[in-house]
């Protein structure tokens, strides 16, 4: 039998064992916000890496600001060195999950599986991931199969909250860097049949408009700060987004929907708050927060441009508009180069295993982003079991099929990406 029946015959045998890991990391509630369990959880995933064979080491995200007693923010990356030390293979997945929120039919931290899906918060967001990149390796292990490579396996802290104390942490310190780093596979659920190139970038801004306070009951005396909001959300709505949703980006965004630009109104408030006490004012503060989600044809700068563009227009029709606008967060779009060695290792994995493939990227960002920019490795993709949608949803699973499938494709991927042949 040659090395590609052997391995996918291990990953049969060992199927219970990862669906078994996977329910016992779903039982330790690794809630973000606020960070809980995180170092009895990267123990647990390292115990588990131990027994397979890597030599593991703990990274507490020492410098951060969210690294405290309360919450300690302990990342874990083992290694497991084959034949050579490169090429090296690098399979990240972050542990923490969202709050199980209501409408939950099964118990959120039960681990329950039933009619093939294993249930629970982190379930395909993203602990079942973890898993596959866990036994992938070791299903090459018991086939008796020495890598023309290394492989490495880490669990990190605060995807959801950013990553700046998990994946961005590890880069930063160069634990993760294009000089020992070839490859990053990114076990999101992002369907077990695409592989995900990338992302759409982000920038979040407030504005605030400002007015002048006069009485309530003449309010020609004032300026309404609130009138001026209205009037920049008018805009926006019979300007700025009938643009936005005629730009279509080339790369794959799932759903449709997110193929397009995006712009969101997170929040508003202005005036007096209306839950308390009254009096008789014209307002003269409003501020509103925006979420707007750019196009890699887009780019920062025209994104950012356009908006001030739009601001200076009221402001040129109307002379007391009054704004500030300020930059809350900006996240560049990423995408994986064309070509890239580690998109056809998972085409023909999954080729292989399921029969059919394709690209996606995320509507959303994840972890890609602090890999691609601040360790500068390239070649990265998220590939993983689970379907998108069903992350952070009340009764949240993912199928042990997907498990046992993306468990597979990894597998082979990292025969073919370290050269491992017969
Ligand atoms: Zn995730």
């Amino acid at each position: 039998m040659g090395h590609i029946d052997r391995v996918l015959e291990e990953v049969d045998a060992l199927a219970d064992e990862a669906v078994a890991f996977t329910t016992e990391m779903i039982r330790i509630p690794t809630v973000n916000p606020p960070g809980d369990l995180y170092e009895e959880c990267a123990r647990f995933i390292g115990q588990q890496l131990v027994e397979c064979g890597f030599d593991t080491e703990y990274y507490p995200a020492e410098g951060r600001p969210e690294h405290t007693v309360a919450h300690p923010r302990v990342n874990v990356v083992a290694t497991r060195r084959g034949r050579f030390d490169r090429p090296l293979v690098h399979l990240n997945g972050h542990f923490d999950v969202v709050p199980a929120g209501d409408g939950w039919t099964v118990d959120p931290w039960g681990g329950e599986v039933r009619d093939g899906r294993i249930y629970g918060r982190g379930s395909c967001d993203m602990k079942a991931g973890i898993a596959a990149a866990v036994f992938a390796s070791e299903a090459v292990r018991r086939a008796g199969i020495e890598l023309n490579g290394t492989v490495e396996v880490s669990g990190t802290v605060d995807e959801e909250s950013g990553g700046f104390a998990g994946v961005a942490w590890l880069a930063e310190h160069r634990r993760l860097s294009r000089d020992r780093t070839d490859y990053v596979i990114i076990p999101e659920p992002l369907y077990v049949d695409r592989i995900c190139i990338g992302h759409r970038g982000v920038y979040w801004f407030e504005v605030q408009t400002r007015g002048r306070i006069a009485h309530g009951s003449m309010p020609f005396h004032g300026v309404s700060a609130i009138d001026h909001m209205a009037l920049l959300l008018d805009r926006v709505r019979s300007e700025l987004q009938p643009k936005l949703a005629a730009r279509i980006t080339d790369i794959p965004v799932v759903p449709p929907g997110a193929r397009h630009a995006t712009l969101n109104v997170n929040g508003i408030s202005g005036g007096q708050p209306v839950d308390g006490i009254q009096t008789p004012c014209v307002a003269d503060r409003c501020r509103a927060v925006f979420d707007r989600r750019f196009l890699l044809e887009e780019g920062f700068d025209a994104t950012k441009a356009e908006i001030i563009e739009l601001l200076e227009g009221i402001r040129r029709d109307v002379p007391d508009f009054q704004y500030h606008i300020n930059d809350l967060m900006v996240v560049h779009p990423t995408r994986t180069p064309e070509g890239s060695p580690v998109v056809g290792a998972l085409e023909r994995a999954l080729n292989r295993v399921l029969g059919r493939s394709g690209l996606v990227a995320s509507p959303g960002t994840y972890d890609q982003k602090h890999v691609a920019r601040i360790a500068g490795v390239p070649h990265c993709v998220a590939y993983g079991p689970g379907i998108l949608d069903l992350a952070h949803q009340p009764d949240e699973y993912c199928d042990v099929a997907d498990l046992v499938a993306a468990t597979k494709v990894i597998a082979l991927a990292l025969l073919d990406l370290t050269g491992t042949h017969e």
